[in-house]
């Protein structure tokens, strides 16, 4: 019953016993330093609510429940749903007013369920628990801990809101509230033996949901996230660190794992410019969920003595680049999702979008901090759009027509390349020069020079299956 309300509670530390179990699920979080549980994202507002309140409240309870440790435990899911209420909440009259009604709820369903029953004797004259509820009120979070913890809690609650109910109530007593197995048999009246294989089929079960965003000895940057680093890191130009965090995630995830890979092949069957050619290249990835994932750059010329002065700037800024100076690499429409943007060796570059004065549906990228410039600066841009590159006729949902367009620039070798699942058929290529197999993807490409003024288009047709 609880277990829509507990988003905002984290076990940070296990138990010995725990751990082994554990630690797959919150490597990171383990580490943090308090024990039992944490009330996340409380600031100093909702904070001073509890302190304000916290006393009466328990008096309040304890007259309807008779009991102090149910009294606490009802103050506490008082409070946490009080919290997910809360919205700045301040007058503060009608405060206890409105606590005291979550508060009379709470107790009544606590009163009227069998489980509540149970549940009270059995705490009675059990001093773990007492002990452990009080503790559990005592620790709140440094603003660090809580955003380090925030996703992950996020994910793992959501994960044990998704697991059946026999397996959610016991993996929630046992792995959020702390519950020995001896303790959760008794809460939820049943043999030892049974919490222990629900807990067990409960943990694989939120291993697999959580597999995309958890490994094994690291918290892992999500799909988006590891989006932004996916080109870079199948070209081989990615810093470590960068690495580290997208093989974290690729670990995990077999469709990363597969789009890296198939943007390996592409990427090595890119054609080069050739020498005093200049490249420009868009990647369209239809996603799932109806966006689509494009990587898109080129190369900007910089003179010798522009480059020296941009160069001298960045030195003397510690890569930061002055507001007077508009470093712009780019203009793109304003409705792209910016995730990133790298140069040269994959150092990524800090930029701010710019409304652009003479046409509010593009945007500038402006730099703000970068490691440096180079002669022949390679932009590569990561953004997710709405634009439907690829659509299915009413006639026949099976059949799919691909259009991309080149917009970046010309004097240039210019290049288009649509992400085609393997299992389509009857790819045929309208306008282009042909389709690279990659694996996972295929990719329908058109390149060729383009002079000024020109635009290079690929359009393409194919059978879903
Ligand atoms: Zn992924």
């Amino acid at each position: 019953m609880l277990l829509t309300e507990v988003e905002i509670l984290l076990p940070f530390e296990p138990s010995p016993g725990q751990r082994d179990s554990l630690c797959w699920m919150a490597p990171q979080a383990m580490q943090m330093p308090p024990r039992g549980w944490c009330v996340l994202e409380i600031d100093s507002p909702f904070e001073q609510v509890v302190v304000n309140n916290q006393g009466w409240l328990l008096r309040y309870v304890k007259k309807i429940v008779g009991s102090q440790e149910a009294a606490e435990d009802i103050v506490q899911e008082t409070f946490i749903r009080a919290f997910k209420a809360y919205d700045g909440y301040q007058e503060t009259g009608r405060q206890r007013q409105w606590l005291r009604t979550i508060a009379r709820n709470v107790a009544f369903r606590y009163l009227g369920s069998p489980a509540a029953i149970r549940e009270v004797n059995l705490c009675t004259g059990d001093e773990s628990i007492v002990h452990f509820i009080e503790t559990a009120m005592d620790h709140v979070p440094s603003a660090e801990e809580v955003a380090l913890a925030n996703e992950l809690t996020r994910r793992i609650m959501e994960a044990i809101s998704k697991l059946p109910e026999a397996q959610r109530s016991v993996v929630y007593y046992r792995f959020v509230r702390d519950f020995s197995v001896h303790q959760v048999a008794h809460l939820t009246n049943q043999p030892v033996g049974s919490v222990k294989s629900k807990c067990h089929y409960g943990l694989q079960k939120l291993r697999r949901h959580l597999s995309r965003y958890v490994v094994e000895g690291g918290f892992v940057v999500n799909c988006k996230d590891a989006y932004a680093f996916l080109f870079q890191y199948a070209k081989g130009r990615i810093m470590p660190e960068d690495r580290e965090k997208v093989e974290g995630h690729l670990a995990a995830c077999k469709d990363c794992t597969d789009l890296a890979e198939s943007l390996r092949i592409l990427a090595a069957n890119m054609t080069p410019a050739r020498d005093g050619e200049i490249r420009h290249y868009l990647i369209a990835i239809p996603l799932s969920d109806g966006t689509t994932l494009n990587y898109f750059g080129g190369t900007s010329r910089v003179d010798d003595r522009e480059l020296q002065r941009m160069n001298a700037i960045l030195e003397a800024n510690g890569g930061v680049i002055p507001r007077g100076e508009n470093w712009t690499f780019g203009i793109h429409d304003a409705n792209l999702e910016h995730l990133a943007e790298f140069d040269n060796d994959g150092h990524k570059i800090e930029f701010e979008l710019v409304p652009n004065p003479r046409d509010p549906s593009k945007v500038q990228v402006i730099y703000r901090k970068m490691v440096k410039v180079y002669p022949e600066h390679i932009i590569g841009s990561v953004a997710l759009s709405r634009d439907k590159y690829v659509t299915t006729t009413i006639e026949d949902p099976n059949l799919v027509v691909g259009k991309l367009q080149n917009y970046l620039g010309a004097n240039a070798k210019s290049g288009l390349y649509l992400a085609i699942p393997a299992g389509a058929k009857n790819i045929r290529i309208r306008r282009g020069n042909g389709v690279i197999d990659a694996g996972a993807y295929k990719f329908a490409f058109s390149e060729r020079y383009v002079a000024e003024d020109e635009c290079l288009r690929l359009e393409c047709t194919y059978l879903k299956s």
